[in-house]
């Protein structure tokens, strides 16, 4: 049965949140957009990904409400509106007027703000929120191209943002435990405040914050009160039973790397000569429309059994520079990007069940090209690279950001398939 619905800002804050929802024994599903009406999922969490971080604030509520009347009508009890741990927002929005637009249509009149992550260096003390030691004003985000933050104190980037008024639970009582949160979260509610920022400075803070807002109907936040919600529930809850549905079965995989990090670039020279292997030319994505189809016979050509065959773009950094020098930067991702895309929709049709990927945006662009709307979130090959299955189809997928994961790990993603 569904106990908790996540309306997330962006994607990579909700495979992050979904990640931590599975690691306490949640089975969880990451869903892509405001789902369509006549999908049905089973599951114990349903993360919904939106891209209303930093759209227009009309565009963030009505995404938000429309997947809050998605988890509603399946009967989800609880939700969570996820955002990014360095509260990333204007004075317009979009964190106040979403969470107004939720609370509303819950008819709730309370909540709690809490973008923290200890363990990534995301601490609130006394409402004021710090990245890495350092006042969230004073960080690097203070010159983010979109969403610059300027102030740190978390009462007043909400009061300028929202409806109502912004209160603190500051750590001293977080100290003394759930009661005394409960108690004064009471008390904040009683004296008309709307909102309250929840202060945390560690992990047993997070333990203490899940215990008393664990029967709350709306909370807001990062993964960390997820994490310390989830605890709260989880009780004997067992992490590999709930990845048991991500578990890819055995299948017929690829390794398709568009990523030039420094990582990626190890971790294809680790597999390169130990499977079939073939370096993609940038110049052929550029200018034959036939490429993908040929890339996509060699890799139908290799042997069924061993090693997933790899094709790779990735290239060294002085490589790639002279290349985005020579045809431009965008137009070289954007060709060679396309062509990933088309090699993956090929091998599909062929009967490729598994596609281990190496990038970001390279990962974007084969989910798109495969059609795949949501997946199941499964074991973890590396921290934050989980291996998921697609909704409803037995497609399985490894998509990793550019410099996650060790040297090994095309093969630890196979070995985890096996
Ligand atoms: P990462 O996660 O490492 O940033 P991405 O896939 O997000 O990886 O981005 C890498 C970008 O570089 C993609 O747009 C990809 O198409 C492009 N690219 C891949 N190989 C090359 C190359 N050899 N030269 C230039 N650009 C490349």
């Amino acid at each position: 049965m569904m106990r908790l619905g996540v309306i997330a800002d962006d994607f990579t804050g909700a495979t992050d949140i979904a990640g931590f929802l599975v690691a306490n024994g949640l089975r969880t599903v990451q869903l892509n957009g405001v789902p369509p009406a006549d999908l049905q999922v089973q599951a114990d969490a349903v993360v919904i990904s939106l891209k209303s971080r930093s759209c227009p604030v009309e565009d963030a509520v009505s995404q938000s409400l429309a997947s809050l009347d998605w988890l509603r009508a399946r009967g989800c009890p609880q939700f969570f509106f996820k955002y990014c741990s360095t509260f990333d927002s204007t004075p317009r929005g979009n964190i106040g007027p979403v969470t107004d637009a939720l609370l509303d249509a819950l008819g709730e009149d309370f909540t709690v703000i809490c973008p923290v992550l200890p363990v990534n260096g995301r601490t609130i003390y006394n409402g004021y929120l710090f990245v890495n030691g350092v006042p969230l004003e004073e960080s690097g985000m203070r010159h983010h191209p979109v969403t610059p933050m300027t102030d740190s104190n978390l009462m007043r980037l909400m009061d300028a943002q929202s409806r109502g008024k912004t209160g603190n639970v500051p750590s001293t009582i977080m100290d003394e435990g759930p009661e005394a949160v409960r108690a004064a979260l009471a008390d904040l509610r009683a004296r008309g405040f709307r909102y309250a920022v929840l202060d945390a400075l560690n992990d047993a803070h997070l333990v203490v914050m899940g215990q008393a807002v664990s029967e709350m109907k709306l909370v807001t936040g990062g993964s960390g009160l997820a994490d310390g919600m989830a605890r709260a529930w989880a009780g004997t809850a067992d992490a590999a039973a709930a990845a048991a549905e991500g578990r890819p079965a055995k299948g017929r995989a690829v390794v398709i790397s568009g990523s030039c990090s420094q990582m990626t670039n190890a971790q294809v020279a680790a597999y390169r000569d130990a499977a079939p292997s073939l370096a993609v030319s940038v110049e052929r994505c550029m200018s034959d429309p036939a490429y993908a189809d040929e890339l996509a016979d060699w890799v139908l050509a290799q042997p069924r059994n061993g090693l997933a065959p790899l094709v790779y773009a990735t290239m060294p950094p002085e490589k790639v520079k002279e290349l985005q020098d020579r045809y431009g930067a965008a137009e070289v991702s954007e060709a060679v990007e396309g062509v990933f895309g088309r090699l993956a929709k090929r091998l599909e049709e062929a009967g490729f069940d598994q596609f281990i990927v190496a990038g970001g945006e390279t990962s974007g662009v084969v989910t798109q090209s495969l059609g795949i709307g949501g997946f199941h979130i499964g074991p973890q090959i590396a921290p934050g690279v989980p291996w998921v299955r697609a909704v409803g189809r037995p497609l399985s997928l490894a998509l990793k950001s550019g410099n996650f994961g060790q040297e090994r790990f095309f093969f630890e993603a196979q070995d985890l398939a096996a």
